[in-house]
């Protein structure tokens, strides 16, 4: 009770936004001051090694050393000048989260003097090869048993593809961050950015071949495009929860969710929280979150309440894929980190609360070329536009192909919480196109004008001038999507980018993307040659020939379409008979990743090697039997020390009053009698779960070595044992009086 009243006392944090003079200073002012980017490093190098660094940059050929020298010259200088005593390669291990050790710049250095005395003296340096390369101990990384321990060697090496930036932390400290690949001594892949780069570049590659069949150029004349890239922009959902509450569950400490806990009468059922008014703390906490970020370089754009009760979302701009990711995962420390500091905790869980919706992560994805054009871009004229067609049918037949692999992509002990419960996308992955897109795809299928749809209209929606209400006369004529909504899809094509909503919140976007890019330029290379036979010996397709494999494609990847309710039972039962694989849990996911098709799609493009695939799917294995473990031992902590002793007590205290009242002589069946009657069978049947707990876990600690068979068996017997378990646990707390129970309950946590 205390912890409720320190929540409710709690003063907001007042954190200034910049201002000069007394006048507020403009983001886009300050936006990026605390990077070093592409234009500090041209004004640090002379002009030939300015363009050798971009040369590299795209390349991906290695650095000189003299080039790295002087960057670190002037990093380490800008980077002294804002505070920065310390400087970190910063890495994105497979743990989900990153990684960082911290070098002082201050460096000890020796000199002889002319009788030979030493001369100690204190200097700040930061050489070219401590930017390029650094080498932290890689055995307490994940590995997946590539490394044996006395061959540990692993080495960050600088990502130039992400620029550098500091960061303040408390007390004034402020460090340098060098974004930076994780690799093993044979240069296998230990982290998840080693191989979502080599996935953009596959990508890239195979979106300019498709290009330059498409829109053919003159002999000698430049290409149109000689960059494609993928784009992101990640909605990222999350709960906020006060630190005071949030301290004494430890269920939600350890796992990131509550493990016990009834429903409150209030919860999400009077649709009030969507889009409602921003809590005060809450805002100041996301202002001074993006404050940070902009700095920083994170172009957030939207905020706002979510569908549950204390659940947000914030979504930044979108970005080249890996920068994304970058960003992303900066935002989720920086939200973290503020949020600590105004008192509240932020929870990425998936579902951290039963009985209320879960939170996730939609990957927002398209291709762009260098000047920006989108190539998922439907334009007015759809059923013209190759471009369009070809990158569009190229996706569809990605996830006809490798749905399962996407699948695999997404798979975590958290975000199974999500998946298939009514309110996230389903397990079984399809994608939604809407009506428009659907009827131009026929069309061209079926060799017949388009039905339906003259573009002005489905352009705007009038308001203006309707007899109806005067009101709505003022208001402008709105542009409408070219595609309708169906938030039951798990990969819906909205507007000119797709939209994979079924990336879990709490998880990083980078491996769901490594597999997405992946399979595209997979399908890219398999179109550009179905394009070359259908052309004979040609230069160039025609028209003719160009529409040949759009129809041919339109055909074979109808399968993979849904546009109805993803929720409903009929769609499982369709599924199954489209052949769609309906994978409803992560041991049978993370298979997928090693199964012949998908495993030798990632291999011939190079984005993983075998024995990086069998070490994903072995960190992956165990990662997920480590996470139910952790949950069933801490719920059966919590029952045995905490549920059960309230139980007690409450019924001794009832036990009392009925013996009290006996002793005075009102009558021997007291009202408290019926009370304490209630708890007997419920706390004798925890007892039992308990003990029902303790052999599931056994089970799982028996099952053998081997990872697999480990997360098989965690999947079998912890997931029934802590339903069961709560199921008890929960009726019980609707019984025991409020005073006795010593966990702050959902209706406390998820109300401030
Ligand atoms: P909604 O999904 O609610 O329609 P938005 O249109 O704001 O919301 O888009 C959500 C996210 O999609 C934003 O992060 C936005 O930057 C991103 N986005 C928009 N266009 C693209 C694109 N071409 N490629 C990748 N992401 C995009
Ligand atoms: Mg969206």
């Amino acid at each position: 009770k205390e912890a409720i009243r320190d929540n409710v006392m709690r003063p907001s944090r007042v954190v200034p936004y910049p201002s000069k003079d007394g006048k507020p200073i403009y983001t886009s002012e300050f936006f990026g001051e605390s990077v070093f980017g592409l234009a500090q490093i041209a004004k640090a190098l002379p002009k030939p090694a300015y363009a050798q660094f971009l040369r590299q940059m795209r390349g991906g050929r290695a650095l000189d050393k003299g080039t790295a020298d002087a960057i670190a010259h002037a990093v380490r200088i800008w980077a002294m000048d804002k505070g920065a005593t310390h400087f970190t390669h910063w890495f994105q291990p497979q743990t989900g989260t990153t990684a960082e050790k911290h070098d002082a710049f201050l460096t000890l250095k020796t000199t002889h003097g002319p009788h030979g005395v030493e001369e100690t003296k204190a200097i700040d340096a930061f050489s070219g090869s401590q930017l390029l390369q650094a080498e932290p101990d890689a055995s307490s990384f994940p590995s997946g048993g590539m490394r044996t321990t006395f061959e540990a060697r692993g080495y960050t090496v600088w990502d130039t593809t992400s620029p550098m930036f500091v960061q303040q932390g408390p007390h004034k400290t402020c460090v340098l961050y060098i974004p930076s690949v994780f690799i093993s001594y044979n240069g296998d892949a230990l982290d998840e950015k080693t191989v979502l780069l080599r996935s953009t570049q596959q990508v890239a590659k195979a979106a300019l071949a498709v290009l330059a069949l498409l829109e053919p150029v003159p002999q000698g004349a430049p290409p149109i495009t000689s960059v494609v890239y993928t784009t992101l922009g990640t909605e990222q959902e999350y709960f906020l929860v006060d630190r005071a509450l949030y301290v004494l569950r430890p269920d939600l400490k350890i796992t990131g969710r509550v493990l016990v806990g009834a429903l409150p009468a209030k919860h999400q059922q009077m649709e009030d929280h969507y889009f409602g008014h921003i809590p005060s703390r809450v805002l100041a906490t996301m202002s001074e979150a993006e404050l940070e970020l902009y700095k920083l370089g994170v172009p957030v754009k939207t905020r706002h309440n979510e569908v549950a009760p204390q659940q947000f979302e914030l979504a930044p701009i979108f970005e080249e894929t890996s920068l994304a990711v970058d960003h992303n995962l900066l935002t989720m420390d920086v939200l973290s980190k503020v949020a600590h500091r105004n008192n509240l905790k932020v929870l990425y869980h998936e579902k951290p609360f039963k009985g209320v919706n879960g939170s996730g992560k939609h990957c927002n994805w398209s291709l762009s070329t260098g000047s920006g054009d989108n190539l998922l871009d439907p334009t007015i004229k759809p059923e013209t536009n190759f471009r369009f067609l070809f990158f569009l049918l190229a996706t569809l037949d990605a996830v006809q192909k490798h749905g399962s692999l996407l699948r695999a992509g997404i798979a975590s002990a958290s975000n199974e919480h999500r998946l298939g419960a009514n309110e996230a996308p389903p397990a079984i992955i399809s994608v939604f196109l809407g009506e428009h897109l659907t009827e131009v795809l026929n069309s061209i299928e079926e060799s017949r004008p388009i039905k339906n749809f003259s573009m002005p209209n489905i352009q705007s929606i009038k308001l203006g001038g309707t007899a109806l209400d005067v009101m709505v006369s003022t208001l402008p004529e709105i542009s409408r999507d070219l595609t309708d909504r169906n938030r039951t899809s798990p990969f819906a094509f909205t507007g000119n980018k797709f939209e994979f909503r079924a990336v879990g919140s709490k998880q990083s976007p980078s491996f769901p993307m490594t597999l997405l890019n992946a399979a595209v330029a997979s399908s890219l290379q398999d179109m550009a040659e179905a394009l070359r036979t259908a052309s004979g010996d040609k230069a160039f397709p025609s028209d003719a020939d160009k529409f040949k494999v759009i129809r041919q494609y339109i055909a074979s990847t109808k399968n993979v379409r849904f546009e109805g309710d993803g929720y409903s039972d009929d769609w499982r039962q369709e599924a199954a008979r489209r052949g769609l694989p309906n994978i409803t849990n992560c041991p049978d996911a993370f298979d997928q990743i090693i199964e012949k098709k998908n495993s030798a799609m990632l291999c011939k493009l190079g984005i993983f090697s075998e024995s990086e695939l069998q070490s994903r799917h072995y960190i992956l294995m165990e990662r997920y039997s480590k996470d139910l473990l952790l949950e069933a031992n801490t719920l059966r902590t919590i029952l045995a020390q905490q549920v059960l002793p309230a139980a007690y007590e409450y019924r001794a205290a009832l036990a009392s009053s009925c013996a009290q009242q006996k002793a005075i002589g009102v009558g021997s069946n007291c009202p408290e009698l019926t009370t304490l009657n209630l708890t007997t069978p419920l706390v004798e049947s925890l007892l039992v779960w308990i003990e029902k707990l303790d052999e599931a876990i056994n089970h799982v600690h028996n099952a053998s070595d081997d990872p697999s068979k480990e997360a098989r068996a965690s999947a079998k017997y912890l997931l029934p044992a802590m339903e069961g378990a709560r199921e008890v646990a929960d009726e019980l707390e609707t019984i025991i009086a409020d005073k006795y129970f010593p966990l702050p309950k959902m209706s406390e946590i998820l109300w401030f």
